[in-house]
């Protein structure tokens, strides 16, 4: 993509409710667009990357063997019946009326949806366990949205939904979701710390909202600090490991203002450990039981024959905060940096152009067309503007990778720089081993 045709409308006198940093690089990158409050177009540059995300999710949630599917946004109000949760949910939910004048409503979530498809297919406890998931919009008309993607009315969600003959099966599903949520935080390049959250009336310690620590995260957040120092990676897929994995977290103190007691804290955390810092939820995972199941009769026959009600939990990620909550974490010192895994481009190339000379921009060309060859995603910046103003536009468009035709690149050797580091003097070769590895 040559920059010049790309289309990233670049704000900059911003909004005064632009407060976090995330908010504000979005709109001076032209990621998004506001088009009323809490609700946003996705242009190019910003789409992309949420795209990418969206697709680390999906991997990883089909790697736990979850299938994808996909529900409608706009649901009917007779399930949300059933569960009791039509008058509960309140001013969030956006009510609409069709032409017949039925009650429709906008999905804040699906769990009545889910259990309605459910119970309609599944009889046997053959069939189970079973997890299914979608990647779809959400809309929540929230009494205050704010920070950009952070709290938006409309946004993008993955949801999770398990189904399980017993209690003891359905912790097996939990934790094989928190496995790869585990992995997916990981993949952005993220440190998402599971923090024991409540569970309401069901009791039990089976509610995990997982958290990014950022200064100007909403959630306040307290924990031991020895949370922070357990690999994920030591953990094999398979039910005792897993097991063992949650519990190894579970066992550290780790809560969030909900489930914050003081003297539990003092008591469970020496002093020099603990941590009382600000942090983001960029997902939730929850088991209920039959709290959906039973009111709304979603049964099956057990090994003996008799009905049961099915246990569920559910399980999301908000993947376009997660486009926020990334910058949060890796926007410093007016510098972005994209982690590889979810970068809008692989490399930048940055050619110093002036009206008589136009012999950078064809070496520009020449090295562009060679990286696409290889499937390398690349950008030209081909904008006729000095190289000062450019490289403060990259320092915000966050491509991880640059290469700089200017002074210091000498026939085949060219000036290679990873932001937040120095330059060297690389071989094209070189450069294209440094990108694939
Ligand atoms: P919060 O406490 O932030 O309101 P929640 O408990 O209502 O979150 P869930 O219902 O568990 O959230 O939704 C799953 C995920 O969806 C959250 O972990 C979060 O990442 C994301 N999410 C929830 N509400 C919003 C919103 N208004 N805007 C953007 N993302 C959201
Ligand atoms: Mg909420």
């Amino acid at each position: 993509m040559y920059l010049s045709k790309l289309f990233i409308p670049t704000t900059k006198d911003l909004p005064t409710e632009a407060k976090i940093k995330s908010h504000q690089l979005m709109l001076r990158t032209g990621m998004i667009k506001q088009s009323s409050a809490g609700i946003y177009s996705w242009l190019p540059l910003g789409f992309k990357i949420m795209k990418k995300i969206e697709q680390i999710v999906r991997e990883e949630q089909n790697s736990i063997g979850a299938q994808e599917m996909l529900m409608p946004t706009i649901q009917s109000s007779e399930i949300w019946k059933e569960s009791g949760r039509y008058d509960d949910y309140g001013e969030e939910m956006l009510r609409i009326k069709d032409r017949q004048g039925r009650e429709m409503l906008y999905g804040p979530t699906n769990e009545e949806l889910i259990t309605d498809v459910f119970r309609s297919s599944v009889k046997s406890y053959k069939s189970l366990p079973q997890l299914l998931y979608h990647i779809q919009w959400k809309f929540r008309d929230e009494i205050r949205p704010r920070f950009g993607v952070m709290r938006c009315k409309e946004f993008y969600m993955k949801d999770a939904y398990s189904f399980d003959l017993s209690d003891e099966d359905a912790k097996k599903s939990y934790n094989k979701m928190f496995y790869s949520y585990l992995k997916t935080f990981s993949r952005l390049n993220l440190k998402a710390i599971p923090m024991a959250a409540d569970t309401g009336p069901i009791g039990g310690d089976l509610s995990h909202e997982f958290v990014i620590i950022a200064e100007t995260g909403e959630s306040d957040v307290y924990a031991d600090k020895k949370i922070f120092e357990i690999d994920p990676n030591v953990y094999k897929f398979n039910d005792s490991s897993l097991l063992k994995m949650r519990e190894d977290f579970t066992k550290i103190y780790a809560v969030t203002d909900e489930k914050f007691k003081k003297e539990d804290f003092n008591k469970l955390v020496k002093k020099e450990n603990q941590i009382i810092t600000k942090g983001i939820e960029v997902g939730h995972i929850f088991y209920f039981g039959d709290k959906y199941s039973k009111p709304m009769n979603c049964l099956i026959d057990d090994k003996s024959g008799k009905k049961t009600s099915v246990k569920m939990g559910s399980y999301g990620i908000g993947v376009s905060r997660l486009v926020g909550a990334v910058v949060e974490a890796k926007y410093n010192s007016s510098v972005m940096k994209w982690p590889k895994s979810i970068s809008p481009f692989d490399v930048v190339i940055i050619p110093s152009i002036s009206k008589n000379n136009k012999e950078n921009l064809e070496k520009a060309e020449k090295i562009y067309n060679d990286l696409k060859k290889q499937n390398i995603d690349v950008l030209l910046d081909d904008v006729d503007e000095n190289m000062s103003n450019k490289f403060k536009k990259h320092d915000l468009i966050g491509v991880p990778f640059q290469i700089i035709i200017g002074s210091k690149s000498k026939g085949n050797n060219f000036e290679f720089k990873e932001l937040n580091s120095e330059s060297e003097i690389l071989s094209l070769d070189n450069i294209k081993i440094k990108l694939k590895s």
